[in-house]
């Protein structure tokens, strides 16, 4: 016994639940959500799980004015003999306290999260999809809900988990994407909170992405918003290129999001004696590599995609990657992380959380 009391008021109905052969990312929810407040003083009160419903807050609630607010996004899997797993969760409650702290919010109790989060999953453990490369999709949130229009920390909030199924990224195996070079737009600046999972870097990263997809690419690679020289992320993704044998990511310098997929494929790299390296990377420097026939392979990682292999790079000519095809070693790190994380491999590292 841990001591926590979580009240539940659990729904009367049941919704028809969706194909779960046939799922659109975050379109659908489960039956329940958990919630807790926060106030001043008082502190985090009143945890509990009840039917998903819409909140109602204030007009004035300094959430739609200002954004203050940091989110997480992880996943929970189903084994072949039915148990549920999650990957390496206290990571992301450690992210979400770390984001928070960025934004002036009050940290969390990480092991109250994590217990409401697993009781949670139980109360809604048939929203787990059992289909080949699906995943229950979880959104832990925090809001601040104070009615004031002043431009200073709220002294409410609500931390909320909402749970969505989740089809496979990739319909027919992984399938590389096209990726422009982003030479006008920056997502964020050191000293800025792009290395907070907020929501206003997402915003700030819209225009951008419209603009990238319609000259047909997918994301967008971006670049450092000083000099518009080093390489930063990938969409919402961290990125790594193969060059001449060696694995390089840029390296966690204050806007960069320290992903957990990140440190995973670094960890198994290094246990593959694979060279890793963190490090500061030009986009000329992989213009370079390209034109040497060195780019072996670059993808992004992330706990939505996994990984995501980059098939083509637009900075000023196109950079065909390893012939727009998935390199081996994407496809490795592909297959044992996604192996680990539904439970059909080993797990070297003792990433799972049983739930
Ligand atoms: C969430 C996120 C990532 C990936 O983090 P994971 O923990 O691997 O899911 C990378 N970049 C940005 C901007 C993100 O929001």
């Amino acid at each position: 016994m841990n001591g926590y009391q979580i009240e539940m008021n659990l729904s009367h109905e049941r919704k028809q639940k969706p194909a779960f052969d046939n799922l659109q990312f975050g379109r659908n929810f489960t039956d329940h959500m958990f919630i807790m407040d926060y106030t001043e003083g008082k502190g985090w009160h009143d945890p509990r799980i009840v039917p998903y419903q819409p909140i109602t807050l204030d007009p004035s609630a300094t959430i739609f004015h200002y954004g203050q607010t940091v989110f997480e996004g992880l996943k929970a899997y189903q084994t072949k003999d039915e148990q549920i797993l999650l990957f390496r969760p206290n990571k992301n409650m450690e992210r979400l306290n770390r984001s928070s702290a960025r934004l002036c919010m009050p940290q969390i109790d990480e092991e109250l999260a994590l217990y409401g989060l697993k009781q949670l999953l139980n109360v809604d453990r048939d929203w787990v999809p059992n289909v080949e490369g699906t995943s229950l999709y979880i959104r832990p949130f925090i809001i601040s809900t104070e009615a004031h229009l002043g431009v200073s920390p709220s002294l409410t909030y609500q931390f909320i988990i909402i749970l969505s199924p989740v089809g496979a990224y990739y319909k027919e195996g992984i399938n590389p994407v096209k990726i422009a070079v982003e030479t006008e737009f920056v997502r964020a600046v050191r000293g800025g909170t792009g290395n907070a999972k907020t929501a206003g870097n997402y915003a700030a990263s819209l225009k951008a992405q419209e603009v990238a997809s319609k000259s047909g690419y997918s994301q967008v690679l971006w670049l450092d918003g000083k000099e518009n020289k080093y390489i930063e992320e990938v969409g919402s993704m961290n990125v790594f290129f193969k060059i001449n044998g060696e694995v390089i990511t840029p390296e966690l310098n204050g806007s960069i999001l320290d992903g957990i997929t990140r440190d995973s494929i670094i960890q198994l790299l290094k246990l593959w004696n694979i060279p890793v390296i963190e490090r500061k990377i030009s986009i000329e420097e992989i213009y370079q590599a390209s034109k040497e026939g060195k780019l072996e392979e670059a993808f992004g990682t992330g706990t939505a995609a996994v990984i995501s292999p980059i098939g083509e790079l637009f900075w000023q000519e196109k950079l065909v990657v390893n012939n727009g095809e998935t390199g081996s070693l994407s496809k490795k790190l592909y297959e044992t992380l996604t192996g680990i994380q539904n439970g059909s491999i080993v797990d070297p590292f003792g990433w799972r959380v049983l739930v």
